[in-house]
């Protein structure tokens, strides 16, 4: 859950229930979430206002109270319900985060609280089209801001050639992020170097320097420039044929 949705209560998940209102079984088609009265109700998710008024029966809102809808980028269609009032209109484009209207207890309702609805985009607003809102809102967020790669050498982007002294080598090394990595017992012995490693806490040395190593099918990887400082060599990347350079 997103930290705006936590700082409400949760006093009716989605999902099966017993109607609040006619004490019978029904699916709860969104979440209901509880401020303080007439709390400022923010978007979780930015779009364009679709519906901002009393909702009325038959236009797939019927019920719902005063009622805002935003639609976000997916075409899924965020609906705020039982507001007191609101303060956004139809067309206007909104920000995650910005006040829309405040809490309230209009409509269908057994007092204040928000009931928040994502339906798919679809006639009558996508009436009937709900999934599970907590878990939208999340998957949202988390799509749009991809975690770090873990491991550079796991998830080669580029594979790349290391020439030393003008003589490329069969070992090839990887490209990510910027950073390129190279195989340092291939390019240390290319020197007349012998890297050393101590089994005790697994650390990878050259000349004494100890490298920041990545390991991918026995293979140690090291930043160039790191390996370059160790061996003493000056290091070039030559964009054209994604080769490292190095020279000394
Ligand atoms: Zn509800």
């Amino acid at each position: 859950m997103i930290p705006m949705m936590k700082e409400y209560r949760v006093t009716s998940p989605y999902g099966p229930r017993k109607s609040p209102i006619t004490e019978r079984q029904e699916f709860h088609t969104g979440i209901d979430l509880v401020k303080p009265a007439y709390a400022n109700i923010q978007a979780f998710i930015a779009g364009t206002v679709v519906y901002a008024n009393m909702g009325k029966a038959g236009t797939g809102v019927g019920g719902f109270g005063n009622t805002v809808i935003i639609k976000d980028k997916d075409n899924y269609l965020h609906m705020y319900a039982h507001l007191t009032d609101y303060c956004v209109s139809v067309g206007q484009f909104v920000d995650r985060g910005q006040v829309i209207g405040r809490q309230g207890n209009t409509g269908k309702s057994a007092g204040q609280h928000l009931h928040y609805e994502v339906r798919k985009n679809g006639p009558s607003f996508g009436f009937g089209n709900h999934v599970h809102p907590v878990k939208y809102v999340d998957d949202f967020y988390a799509k749009e801001c991809p975690q770090p790669e873990k491991n550079p050498v796991d998830k080669p982007v580029v594979k790349v050639s290391v020439e030393i002294n003008g003589k490329v080598l069969p070992e090839h090394g990887y490209l990510n992020n910027g950073v390129s990595s190279l195989p340092v017992r291939a390019v240390s012995e290319a020197v007349g170097v012998t890297p050393g490693w101590c089994p005790d806490n697994k650390a990878v040395t050259v000349n004494g320097k100890q490298l920041t190593v990545t390991n991918e099918a026995g293979t140690s990887y090291a930043p160039a420039r790191e390996i370059a400082s160790a061996l003493g060599l000056q290091v070039e990347w030559d964009g054209s044929t994604k080769t490292v350079k190095l020279r000394g």
